[in-house]
């Protein structure tokens, strides 16, 4: 009888490890797999002539500038609005952009750039380190610039004719807001035109380049002082006239008006200074884009509401919406793909983003053809990730059913629009 219950013990603790190694092998099991096709725009009308195949139906973008207000609050950037992001919100887009968790810089950087929230194995890396290559944005561009704080960029470190910059370290010693300026000041004497390198600068004239700024003072302070103090708005209000100073450089730099700039921030910040965690607060970021191969914000219709958002907030109406605008919420991880649509460039293939089309130049083709692509590339990741489980599986009834069926094979055919 003895040797029984032994068995049966043995046998319970044999299933609950093996459901426990189940589920780890599913939480745990990379979301990142490798697809070698590029899923990128095909802009052209079908009855037209060879050379006239890739004329885009509007011009598109040459270069994108991405600004990243770190830890900035979507209720701080509205309520705290200048005259300068209110006239842009006029001229282009803004709302919500929900990230995901961890809210961390590093991971939330993954989801913007990527389009998919961070690989849950970096866990065991301390979330400092994503164990695996992954496609990017950057991979699709002739050239970028990356400046910011190491721990924020040295993900890209090892993409080939990449810039990273890190810049200076700042001395210590220095009072906080001062020092936190300093690195503002310091971050834009990097941006070329700024830094004088006649390398970067011919670089800029590459058409399909991105530049990144990440401005760090407000997580800084947010961290130090708490993200209701006066020291976070005012560094708040310092990198929001160093964008209003790099857009300048770009627009007298390049005459063409070829240039998409966005602001967002990677994420936001609970009352206390703190984030990673899921609160509303901490997972809804502001967003403004404008510039080339975006729309603008469409006009409230009389007795039309407001947008409802995924999370509300109790102070909604106070926040400093243009009024009679309509705001378009979106999720961080569509970000990526929105501005490979307005460059032209591949889509990041891990990318899970859908783009809202209304945030794109209202040019029917034009946002076909995004959407098509965007459809293209999830369909591609779908086929890849169904394959990764399948294909790795030790399960005897999967193995003989793959022997039997095999593996579905997706065809993507390319449609003449
Ligand atoms: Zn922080």
């Amino acid at each position: 009888m003895n040797k029984i219950y032994f068995l049966l013990s043995l046998l319970i603790i044999c299933s609950n490890l093996f459901t426990l190694y189940g589920s780890l092998l599913i939480k745990y099991d990379s979301p990142y797999v490798k697809i070698d096709q590029v899923t990128k725009p095909q802009y052209y009308y079908s009855n037209k002539t060879k050379e006239q195949l890739n004329t885009p139906p509007i011009p598109l973008s040459k270069r994108f500038v991405l600004l990243i207000l770190d830890g900035c609050r979507a209720d701080s950037f509205f309520i705290n609005q200048n005259d300068y992001f209110q006239s842009k919100m006029l001229e282009g887009q803004f709302g919500l952009s929900i990230t995901e968790v961890p809210t961390e810089t590093r991971t939330c950087h993954m989801n913007l750039f990527s389009g998919r929230p961070e690989d849950p194995n970096s866990l065991f890396y301390g979330w400092t380190k994503t164990p695996h290559e992954f496609d990017s944005i950057w991979f699709h561009l002739n050239y970028s610039l990356l400046v910011g704080p190491e721990s924020a960029i040295m993900n890209y470190k090892n993409m080939q004719g990449k810039k990273i910059n890190t810049g200076e370290k700042i001395p210590k010693n220095k009072h906080f807001i001062l020092r936190m300026q300093l690195s503002s000041e310091i971050l834009m004497n990097q941006f070329p035109p700024m830094n004088g390198e006649p390398d970067d600068i011919k670089k800029m004239n590459f058409p399909k380049t991105g530049y990144f700024l990440n401005f760090e003072g407000v997580d800084s302070a947010g961290h130090f002082y708490d993200s209701k103090s006066v020291k976070y708005f005012r560094l708040l209000n310092h990198a929001s006239n160093e964008i209003k100073k790099i857009e300048k450089i770009v627009n007298n730099h390049f005459e063409d008006k070829l240039t998409t700039f966005i602001v967002t921030s990677d994420h936001g910040m609970s009352e206390q200074g703190a984030h990673g965690g899921e609160s509303k607060y901490e997972l809804t970021t502001p967003y403004l884009i404008w510039g080339n191969g975006i729309s603008k914000s469409k006009e409230l219709m009389p007795n039309e509401k407001r947008v409802k958002s995924v999370y509300e907030f109790e102070d909604f109406d106070s926040w400093n919406f243009p009024k009679n605008r309509k705001r378009i919420d979106i999720e961080q991880n569509s970000i990526a793909s929105l501005l490979s649509s307005t460059l032209g460039v591949g889509f990041p293939a891990n990318s899970i983003g859908i783009i809202n089309e209304n945030i794109l130049y209202p040019n029917n083709h034009y946002r076909a053809a995004s959407l098509l692509t965007n459809f293209k590339q999830l369909y591609t990741l779908f086929d890849g990730l169904l394959g990764v489980p399948q294909s790795n599986t030790q399960f005897p009834i999967y193995i003989i059913l793959n022997n039997y069926f095999g593996r579905s094979k997706v065809s993507i055919k390319t449609y003449n629009l």
